[in-house]
C-alpha cells in the first residue's frame, strides 16, 4: 500500500474540521474492515486517512423515551449485537447484528462504517429500512438526520456528503401490537454476506388483524428493496397461511434481482418467494 497520512482526532469537532479543511482528499476510516480491502485492492487511492478511533463519545447505546434506540456510530456491531438495551427493545435487530460475518469482523466493524459503506449484500440495512430507522450526520456545517430510506443510493453510494460523519442511528419503538423478523440466506459459506435478506415488521390489532406490514428485501439489488403493496395486501386482514403465500409470491413477481457469485436473478427469485413467506410467519409467531 502506498504511505498514507493517517490523522487521530481526540474529539469530533477536530475530526469535522479536518473534513471541512481536506475535502475529498482525506477518508474515514472506522473499524477498518471494509476500507483496508479497498486500499488493498486499490479501489480508493486516498492522500489521508482520518481514523474516528479515538472518539469514545460515539460509543454508547441508549433508549430514550418517545426517540428510541440510540447507537453511536462508532459503537461495534458486537457491542450492539450484545448490548442488553437492543435486545430488550428490538430482539430482532441484535440477532440481525449477529448475522454479520463472523465474530472477529464483528469485533472491529462498526455500526457506522456498516451502513456508509453501503455494500447491497449487508444484513443490519434491510431490517433498518423496515423498522425505518434515521442516521444522524454531523459536518462542520451543521447536523441533520436521514431517514434510512434515503440513505443509501446505489452500490456503495450513500446521501451522505464527504465532509459529513454518521453519528448515530436512531431505531424508533416498535408501535403496540408489533413484532420483527430478519433472516439471511447464503448460498456459499456460513460466514459469508447475504445472497439475499429478508425484513418482515408487521402490526397486528388486537383481534388479531394486520394494521401494517412491512416487507424488504436485501441484497437483491444495488439498495434494499421494499415491497410497495405489502401493508394493501395484508391492513384489516388475518394473516393466514394462504394470504402469507400471496403476498410473498406477489413481492417475488415484481422484485427484479441481480445476478452474481451468490446466485442468479431467476434463483434469488425463487429464495425471494420462501424468504418473504418466512420472515412473515418468523414475525407473526414472535409474541
Ligand atoms: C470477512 C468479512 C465478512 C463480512 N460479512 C458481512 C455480512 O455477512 N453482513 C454484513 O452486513 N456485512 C458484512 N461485512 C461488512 C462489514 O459489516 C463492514 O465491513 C463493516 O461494518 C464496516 O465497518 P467499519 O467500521 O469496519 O468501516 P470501515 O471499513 O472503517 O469504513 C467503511 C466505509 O464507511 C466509511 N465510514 C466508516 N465509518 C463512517 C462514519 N461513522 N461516517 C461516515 N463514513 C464512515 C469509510 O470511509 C468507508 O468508506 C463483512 C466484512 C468482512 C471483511
Amino acid at each position: 500500500m502506498p504511505n498514507i497520512k493517517l490523522s487521530q482526532p481526540n474529539s469530533l469537532d477536530e475530526a469535522l474540521g479536518l473534513l471541512a479543511k481536506e475535502g475529498d482528499q482525506i477518508k474515514i476510516i472506522a473499524g477498518g474492515t471494509a476500507l483496508v480491502i479497498m486500499l488493498k485492492n486499490r479501489l480508493i487511492s486516498p492522500s489521508a486517512l482520518l481514523s474516528l478511533g479515538r472518539l469514545d463519545d460515539l460509543r454508547y447505546v441508549r433508549h430514550e423515551a418517545g426517540t428510541g434506540l440510540r447507537i453511536g456510530g462508532l459503537v461495534t456491531i458486537r457491542d450492539a449485537e450484545n448490548s442488553p438495551v437492543v435486545r430488550d427493545k428490538h430482539p430482532a435487530l441484535a440477532l440481525t447484528f449477529g448475522k454479520v460475518g463472523n465474530v472477529r469482523v464483528r469485533n472491529a466493524a462498526t455500526v457506522g462504517g456498516n451502513l456508509s459503506e453501503a455494500d447491497y449484500a449487508s444484513d443490519p440495512p434491510c431490517l433498518l429500512v423496515a423498522l425505518r430507522a434515521r442516521a444522524r450526520a454531523r459536518s462542520a456545517r451543521g447536523e441533520r438526520e436521514i431517514p434510512l430510506t434515503e440513505l443509501f443510493k446505489g452500490f456503495y453510494e450513500t446521501t451522505l456528503a464527504s465532509d459529513e460523519i454518521l453519528t448515530e442511528l436512531i431505531v424508533p419503538d416498535l408501535a403496540l401490537g408489533s413484532r420483527s423478523a430478519y433472516i439471511k440466506y447464503v448460498s456459499r459459506s456460513s460466514e459469508d454476506r447475504p445472497c439475499v435478506g429478508m425484513a418482515a415488521v408487521l402490526t397486528l390489532a388486537p383481534g388479531g388483524t394486520c394494521t401494517d406490514l412491512r416487507l424488504v428485501a436485501g441484497a437483491v439489488s444495488d439498495i434494499p428493496q421494499e415491497f410497495a403493496d405489502a401493508g394493501a395486501m395484508a391492513r384489516g386482514k388475518h394473516l393466514t397461511d394462504s394470504l402469507i403465500t400471496e403476498i410473498a409470491e406477489s413481492f417475488a413477481s415484481v422484485v427484479d434481482p441481480l445476478s452474481d457469485l451468490r446466485g442468479s436473478a431467476w434463483y434469488r427469485k425463487q429464495i425471494i418467494r420462501v424468504m418473504a413467506r418466512r420472515a412473515m410467519q418468523q414475525a407473526s409467531a414472535d409474541r
